[in-house]
């Protein structure tokens, strides 16, 4: 069966640690031998940041904007530790950071939802998304320390010279703390335009809460360029939709989305955001499990993993060891931008492919089988607990199932293949060759072909057992030969 075909390539940004390992495996087992996968590629390990002077980030930003999707893996942000542990020339900035700056967008996070791993909120049915406004308030601010007694006062210096000055506060001789947060009316456009796109891409309601009656011009704000947006280009879309837009005072919000099904996405101010996506995410479960787009006001999509680089299991793969990191968000990054490419170019198999990605990915946590973060939180009562490379091989065998045909035909080539070679040391390369596509079907026909009998077992003992066998007979043969 031919690979899947695409016509427009994805921008693929390349990225560090454990993460790293697992693209690479993502790639080779759950998506080169489907599609016929057409990347630009942008190594955005911190090592070849550091090489090109962090132009590469820039250069993907820019490849972002030009072809409308990427997907990213985690990188590393880089502090003072890192600064020495790689020998940086400079302390880069975070690559999201200038990503995101770029792109001008907001990043929208869900959970992943399977069964056997239950919310903590037990109403919470569907998934909640978090859309943070990742501009301005308290992560932009200027603030003061006072130590004695005097005013502090709010200045604007209009561009024609007219300054209007306001009291903030008289203080006295204890002094306190001052603090200047702003916004700009263009961002905050931007982000409410995101938010009513993504609510109508994804159907689903949005909700958007501030503190208006308290912050009656700045949270105000927010509220009205929400209303007048809504009002104006979105509002007879939603209803054709059917779907909600909502706005209530954020503590009102909170209250509701706890006694809710979920569902919805849910707005965010930048700080609320930050806060709420925490407990979002470790209310369902794992950071493992939670995925993340950055979607700009023009329809560009950057889709990625919401966890880090996970260093720790890094560290303990550099030793040698069999990590259990979880590849579900990086895998989900990937079926995330392989459906939004099919969208945009009208590649329906493309499509189909990411939905069975996906799919492949759930039904195989469901069947008991997963990472060592879900099985410590599972309530399913006999988990299996696999390695990274025994999950992912395990969400393949899935994968080939939904993909019917195609897998199929591809091991009865090989099978083929492997019967018509004239000699054993031929059968043996090719049964190499086999070693990601085995499985007992295939082993018990291929035995039978030798007229061996193979024990049962995991595959890997069961294709070293088969292997011995064919060197064994090898020697036999050469030795026949001579
Ligand atoms: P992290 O990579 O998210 O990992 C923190 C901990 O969460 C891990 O040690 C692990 O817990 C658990 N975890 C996260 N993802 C997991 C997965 N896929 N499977 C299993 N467990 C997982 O955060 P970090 O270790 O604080 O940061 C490492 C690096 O990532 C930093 O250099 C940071 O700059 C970078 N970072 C990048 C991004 C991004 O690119 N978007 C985001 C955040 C952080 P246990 O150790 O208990 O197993
Ligand atoms: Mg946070």
């Amino acid at each position: 069966m031919p690979k899947i075909q695409m016509k427009t390539p994805l921008v693929e940004m390349d990225g560090d640690e454990m993460t790293r390992i697992l693209w690479a495996e993502i790639k080779k087992q759950l998506l080169e031998p489907f599609v016929d996968l057409k990347t630009e590629y942008y190594d955005l390990g911190l090592k070849h940041r550091d090489e090109t002077n962090d132009q590469v980030t820039v250069d993907s930003a820019k490849a972002t904007l030009k072809y409308g999707v990427a997907v990213k893996c985690a990188t590393i942000t880089p502090n003072a530790q890192r600064v020495e542990e790689y020998n940086l020339k400079e302390m880069w900035k975070s690559p999201n950071g200038t990503i995101r700056a770029m792109l001008n967008g907001t990043v929208f996070r869900a959970p992943i939802i399977v069964k056997g791993i239950e919310p903590y909120v037990k109403n919470w049915k569907k998934p909640i998304t978090i859309a943070r406004h990742a501009y301005g308030d308290i992560y932009l601010n200027s603030e003061m320390r006072v130590e004695g007694a005097g005013k502090a006062e709010l200045t604007f210096t209009a561009a024609d010279g007219t300054v209007t000055t306001q009291l903030i506060h008289e203080f006295d001789e204890k002094g306190g703390i001052v603090q200047g947060v702003h916004n700009c009316t263009g961002s905050i456009e931007d982000f409410a335009r995101c938010c009513f796109n993504y609510a109508l891409d994804s159907k689903q309601d949005l909700w958007f809460g501030a503190k208006d009656t308290i912050s009656k011009k700045y949270d105000h704000h927010f509220k009205d360029i929400f209303n007048e947006i809504y009002e104006n280009e979105y509002k007879t879309r939603f209803e054709e939709a059917g779907i909600e837009y909502f706005y209530t005072l954020i503590d009102d919000i909170v209250a509701r989305i706890m006694r809710s099904e979920g569902g919805m996405i849910w707005a965010c101010k930048n700080y609320d955001g930050d806060v709420m996506s925490d407990m979002v995410s470790s209310a369902f479960g794992s950071l493992a499990m939670m995925t993340s787009v950055l979607v700009s006001p023009s329809g560009v999509y950057e889709y990625e993993a919401a966890h880090g680089t996970v260093q720790r299991h890094y560290y303990n793969h550099l030793k040698g060891e069999k990590t259990s990191t979880n590849p579900v968000a990086t895998i989900f990054a990937w079926s995330g931008a392989l459906r939004k490419r099919g969208e945009l170019d009208g590649n329906a198999e493309l499509m189909q492919f990411a939905d069975n990605l996906e799919k492949a990915s759930v039904a195989t946590i469901e069947s008991g089988k997963m990472t060592k973060d879900l099985s410590l939180i599972t309530s399913m009562s006999n988990p299996v607990t696999l390695t990274s490379e025994e999950f992912i091989k395990a969400i393949r065998e899935e994968l080939e199932k939904l993909q019917c045909g195609e897998a199929k035909d591809e091991k009865l080539i090989k099978l083929e293949e492997f019967l018509d070679c004239k000699t054993v040391a031929e059968k043996r390369e090719v049964f190499k060759d086999m070693k990601d596509i085995l499985d007992d079907k295939l082993i018990n026909d291929i035995a039978a072909s030798l007229d061996i009998v193979v024990d049962e077992g995991d595959i890997e003992k069961r294709y070293r057992s088969v292997l011995n066998c064919l060197n064994t007979m090898e020697k036999y043969e050469t030795n026949r030969f001579r």
